[in-house]
């Protein structure tokens, strides 16, 4: 043994294994090796390489080197990064990034050709097959159409040898054609522009926060910047990450339009086949441009020379479960070691990143205006208190008589609620009941066109029962609020001749679904769209002039860190979708609160100083970004074994300047599919090593078998 390997798997371990590399076998950081573990061989990344001087325990030999691409090291030096972030074993984050090689890459197309020889009988509808397939490769089933014969004809050519299968060969992957112009940019896009060509001329790190108004042009300023990041080095890779799937088809298309080539694309939708060849041609370079969900993140770029976040500020951006991260923070992280530009873009950006920008950690650029004549939609707020919709309706006079004008001028609305399903609440009229799930603290959702009473959180559901399952009373069970069924259900009643379509996560299951019914919206074949966030966000319908917001108070309930900030977000870009083209638009927005800073910051359209409110306050309570925040998660299905460990951990805590742990307190769904939940969460300031104190407060108290343990840093859901 010459070489010792220090090899990590995609496995929940502590650390990386060393193995001995045996003789004649040459390996680089990053490349992909089967390892020996227990009896199995397992596929792992080696992460370091040194000499086997003064190694004086057995090691296990390597088995071999896989014929997969290598990681390139920066690709693993941000596994470990994001591991130690997140205090998850780096294993984990291995996973995420290995996750493209799950599935063989897709079969190679097969496709029949003409092999020169003349058929025994050359019969017309023989000679008009081989008339038809000149010398290019044909699919049978095509062929015979085209040829105008039945699938035997083709077939009988086939067996007697004329025709043969042969694999067609992958047409040459496309380069972003750069000779293309892009938009004419009107003066505050061109100064936008030219701050990030500087940046990308200059090299190196450096984060830039484009900070413009909805419609203003954001997409078209990136754009830009990713043609001079392309044309400033020939194997430049670009990553453009997207709080949601619903959004990636409308960037691709602008992509493609300015580039002549489509982006590849990488998200849970896309087959995972593709998925490897993705992931493959990321890591040899051949793939150019990236648009994806928060995991391209951890794909295997060789050469990433600019980062783009879109809807910076999305909360979709904060994976939940299971290898926990802030896409957004992970995308500056790995911008910052691959030594690149990163752009995070957004109308309504984080209060950290604006922070990031007033401090000049971020370049700031700002475009205050919509592009063109466009003009941002007059807000109005409806008091509830005062003109409230008619009894087990949820349409105010106010929403009405405006939606009335709207359809009499042939436009669209958008009728807003952020709320999947038909009522959030069923309870039963005879005892009281509340229908919750079995095994989740948390009431089920009706949804009335699948017939069934659904928990959001963990997807568990059961038919609409017909009597109460707890006093048997018969049809006493009440809808209580509305969800987006019942609101469409109340805009038919409303206007029984209107075109009206439903956009939530439940009518639009895929990227293909949401893409048909964002161009449907945009090509007015819909009077009224009703929708959840999914369809509030970065959309351009032109014909669209006015946004109802139905429930403004809903994300304002609940004693979430950022309740306010990201209300104040979702509305700002819920509204932001009217009057995008040359039609002014306006908002009408419903609220019990009209005095609340929200929305008055709604109304007058006055988004720096509602973030300058925030930011007092976050700052007086030594809140992110003022400080750091972290959430430590227990759970079990042992109620006695949680609150004893629970008991330890908080003994546990140790010692440390300005960190301050609270709990262990019921998590606010103290019961989630039959586990018990207990929260801590500690504050720091920003000089504390968080991840340190945490990864030893863990150490001082291990957790029994029976208990979970999650860390999550910085955390978004305070559930
Ligand atoms: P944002 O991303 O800021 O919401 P977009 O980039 O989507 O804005 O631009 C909004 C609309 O204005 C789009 O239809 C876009 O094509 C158009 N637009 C923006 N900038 C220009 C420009 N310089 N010239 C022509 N059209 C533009």
């Amino acid at each position: 043994m010459s070489q010792v390997a220090r090899v990590l798997l995609p496995l929940p371990l502590p650390e990386a294994f060393d193995y001995a590399v045996p003789e004649g076998m040459a390996l680089a950081v990053g490349d992909q090796v089967a390892a020996p573990l227990g009896p199995r061989l397992v596929r792992g990344v080696v992460v370091e390489l040194r000499e086997a001087h003064g190694v004086n325990r057995p090691l296990k030999d390597l088995a071999s080197k896989l014929d997969d691409p290598p990681m390139p090291p920066s690709a693993v030096a941000f596994v470990e990064w994001a591991a130690r972030y997140a205090c998850e074993p780096a294993g984990d984050a291995l996973a995420i990034a290995l996750r493209g090689l799950r599935a063989p890459p897709p079969k190679p197309e097969t496709g029949l050709v003409a092999t020169g020889m003349a058929p025994a009988r050359p019969t017309a509808a023989r000679r008009s097959v081989l008339e038809t397939a000149g010398d290019k490769p044909w699919k049978a089933s095509a062929l015979a159409a085209a040829a105008g014969v039945s699938a035997g004809v083709v077939k009988a050519l086939v067996d007697e040898g004329v025709l043969a299968r042969m694999e067609i060969p992958e047409p040459a992957r496309l380069q972003p054609d750069l000779s293309r112009s892009g938009a004419v940019l009107n003066p505050s896009q061109a100064a936008a522009v030219a701050v990030l060509c500087e940046m990308i001329a200059e090299g190196g790190f450096q984060a830039a926060l484009l900070d413009g108004v909805t419609g203003s042009g954001k997409t078209e300023v990136y754009l830009e910047a990713v043609a001079a990041a392309l044309a400033a080095d020939p194997k430049a890779q670009i990553l453009v990450l997207l709080p949601e799937i619903a959004l990636t088809q409308a960037v691709i298309a602008r992509f493609e339009e300015r580039f002549g080539v489509a982006p590849a694309e990488w998200h849970s939708g896309v087959a995972p086949p593709r998925r490897r060849r993705v992931w493959e041609a990321v890591a040899s370079g051949a793939e150019r441009i990236v648009v994806g969900a928060r995991s391209a993140l951890f794909l295997p770029f060789a050469n990433l020379r600019l980062v783009v976040v879109d809807e910076e500020h999305d909360g979709s951006f904060k994976q939940e479960e299971g290898f926990i991260y802030h896409a957004r923070d992970l995308a500056v992280a790995r911008a910052k070691i691959e030594g690149a530009p990163v752009v995070l873009a957004s109308a309504t950006p984080s209060l950290e990143s604006v922070w990031n920008a007033q401090g000049g950690r971020y370049r700031w650029l700002r475009l205050r205006a919509r592009h063109g004549s466009a003009r941002l939609p007059e807000v109005t707020l409806v008091d509830l208190r005062e003109t409230p919709p008619e009894p087990g309706r949820w349409i105010s006079p106010p929403l009405q008589q405006a939606m009335v004008e709207t359809y009499a001028a042939g436009e669209q609305t958008l009728l807003f609620l952020n709320r999947r399903g038909y009522a959030p609440l069923v309870l039963c009229r005879a005892c009281g009941e509340r229908m919750t799930a079995p095994d989740t603290d948390s009431w089920l959702v009706e949804h009335r066109y699948s017939g069934r009473l659904v928990c959001h959180l963990t997807g568990w559901s059961m038919p609409r029962p017909e009597r109460c399952p707890h006093c048997g009373a018969k049809d006493s069970l009440v809808s209580i609020g509305p969800g987006v069924e019942r609101l469409e259900e109340e805009a038919r009643l409303l206007f029984p001749d209107a075109r009206i379509a439903v956009f939530s996560s439940d009518t639009v299951a895929d990227a293909e679904a949401a893409r048909a019914l964002v161009a449907s919206m945009a090509a007015g074949e819909f009077d009224i769209l009703v929708a959840t966030q999914s369809a509030a966000k970065g959309h351009n319908f032109p014909n669209l002039t006015l946004v109802g917001v139905v429930d403004a108070d809903l994300g304002l309930r609940g004693g979430d860190l950022r309740a306010a900030e990201r209300t104040y977000q979702l509305l700002a870009q819920a509204t932001g979708r009217a009057g995008r083209a040359e039609r002014p638009g306006r908002a009408l927005i419903q609220t019990y609160a009209p005095d609340h800073a929200v929305m008055q910051a709604l109304k007058a359209q006055d988004r720096d100083a509602f973030l300058a409110a925030e930011a007092a306050e976050r700052e007086a309570a030594r809140l992110p970004p003022y400080g750091r925040l972290a959430a430590v998660i227990l759970s079990s299905h042992d109620g006695a074994a949680l609150e004893d460990y629970a008991r330890r951990l908080a003994a546990a805590a140790p010692n440390a300047p300005d960190v301050e742990v609270y709990g262990p307190a019921d998590a606010p769904l103290a019961l989630v599919r039959g586990r018990r939940r207990k929260r801590f969460l500690v504050r720091a300031d920003r000089s504390v090593d968080l991840q340190a104190f945490l990864t030893t407060w863990r150490a001082r108290a291990k957790p029994p078998g029976s208990v979970r343990m999650t860390v999550d840093v910085d955390p978004y859901s305070f559930l």
